[in-house]
């Protein structure tokens, strides 16, 4: 067994892991950072969980190697939300794939004005907005609704697999309300965001999301910057949000012709230096300080 483990642990970064995973351990992809976090809690000791996207790469363009397609062909079960990554959603198996989107109520994808000539929109692959993971409650749904799957793909460890999706879903409930506490009294409810990831929160929290862009690789028109400013002023916003991996540079512009400044707010679209939690919680600081959240 340890000889096992020590194998798959040497050539977890290389060449092909179809051998390597320790007999009996199940091996199961994550799709990127969130479910990676989430497979983590409620798998334990009882899984191995790669990650399809490596740290510091934004997932909604990933393109998969050789490796990652030997990866998902081997892997007991892939975690993924259908409408993220065209990729992704291409090369899985229905029958060794668990899609987060079914497991919660989606919202629709978000309504957008006009888009400039040649804007490729890819989330429009999908009906509805596919970051859920950005909603703490909707998360410990699909926290609890992996362990059921888990379970079942490995009954000999079900109760683990079930105690650790329970203890993962109720510290995400408890995260859920922090956030409906702090958030219930601001001087603003409107967030306006480098790319629209944060549906699912403002959905849950009653705020109003303006997205500069639908898509985080898109560069909006100077009208459609001139429009957001406009109501920006409107709605007494102070901050315009930016993320670590789409450049600040349109937030920027934006922020200066509406008289605001710029502030990371995280879609946790990859790896943050903390983790899912820590994160959410940095978020959540972030927001009361800009949204004017009292007390
Ligand atoms: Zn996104």
């Amino acid at each position: 067994m340890l000889a096992g483990a020590m194998a798959f642990t040497a050539t977890a970064c290389g060449s092909t892991s179809t051998a390597a995973a320790p007999a009996g351990k199940p091996a199961v992809l994550a799709a990127f950072y969130p479910l990676q976090w989430v497979t983590e809690q409620v798998g334990g000791p009882d899984i191995t969980v790669r990650s399809l996207t490596a740290a510091g790469v934004e997932p909604h363009d990933l393109e998969l190697g050789a490796q990652q397609i030997a990866d998902l062909e081997d892997a007991t079960l892939t975690v993924y939300i259908k409408g993220v990554q065209p990729a992704v959603d291409e090369a899985v198996t229905a029958d060794r794939a668990f899609d987060a989107a079914t497991a919660v109520t989606t919202i629709p994808a978000g309504e957008h004005e006009e888009h400039a000539e040649g804007e490729v929109d890819h989330e429009h692959e999908v009906p509805y907005d596919p970051h859920l993971w950005l909603d703490p409650a909707r998360f410990a749904t699909v926290a609890t609704k992996l362990g059921e799957r888990l379970a079942a793909a490995d009954p000999a460890h079900a109760q683990g697999f079930k105690d650790r999706a329970a203890t993962t879903a109720a510290a995400l409930s408890t995260l859920d309300q922090e956030f409906t506490k702090a958030l219930s009294t601001c001087a603003t409810k409107t967030m306006i965001t480098a790319h629209e990831a944060f549906g699912y929160l403002a959905d849950r929290y009653r705020l109003k999301q303006v997205g500069i862009t639908l898509d985080p690789e898109t560069e909006p028109s100077p009208a459609r910057i001139a429009e957001v400013a406009e109501l920006a002023k409107a709605e007494k916003v102070t901050t315009v949000f930016t993320e670590a991996l789409v450049s600040p540079k349109v937030a920027e512009v934006l922020a200066a012709e509406a008289g605001a400044k710029t502030a990371v707010l995280d879609p946790l679209e990859s790896k943050p230096a903390g983790d899912y939690l820590s994160a959410m919680r940095d978020n959540l600081q972030t927001l009361r300080t800009s949204l004017g959240c009292t007390p």
